[in-house]
């Protein structure tokens, strides 16, 4: 198995582990963009977030929720940035779904989610909901389809 998220999950290679589940594993990332940043990744190898069955995906937020507070803690830090890059073009390097958290203290340096963006939307906001309705109608997701604005 090549996947080095998996590899790390099955204990073939080492990892600065903190938190482990029979679905979830947790772990320092090899290369911080602060003190704290830690991966927490399902054991399932799926490729993005869309790929995870539905107890997959709530085992990782499961996850997500415990881990956040104690990771601020531990570092003594003021919130957290949770992110996901979800697909190559993305930027995502390593193809299992992983979930960023980083610590983050006021005037750290670092911007919001929405500074990545260049701000490159072009379409009517009412037309962009029109399509992604009926994208899920398609999908059958379980989702409950919204109305739109009135
Ligand atoms: P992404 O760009 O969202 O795919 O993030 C992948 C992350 O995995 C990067 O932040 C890497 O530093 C991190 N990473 C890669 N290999 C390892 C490893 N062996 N142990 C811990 N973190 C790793
Ligand atoms: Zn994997």
């Amino acid at each position: 198995m090549s996947c080095i998220f998996c590899r790390i999950a099955n204990g073939e290679i080492p990892a600065e582990i903190v938190a482990r589940s029979e679905e979830v594993v947790a772990f320092l990332d090899v290369q911080p963009l602060a003190d704290g940043h830690v991966l927490v990744v399902p054991r399932a190898h799926q490729p993005c977030v869309e790929d995870l069955e539905p107890a997959q995906a709530e085992a990782l937020f499961r996850s997500v929720v415990r881990l956040a507070g104690p990771v601020r803690e531990a570092v003594h830090a003021a919130g957290t940035t949770i992110g996901v890059n979800n697909g190559e073009a993305t930027g995502q390097t390593i193809p299992h779904v992983h979930v960023h958290i980083v610590p983050r203290w006021q005037n750290d340096g670092a911007g919001s989610v929405h500074t990545i963006f260049p701000r490159k939307a072009y379409r009517e906001i009412k037309d962009v909901g029109t399509l992604i309705r009926a994208a899920l109608a398609e999908a059958s997701s379980g989702i409950d389809v919204g109305r739109g604005g009135d």
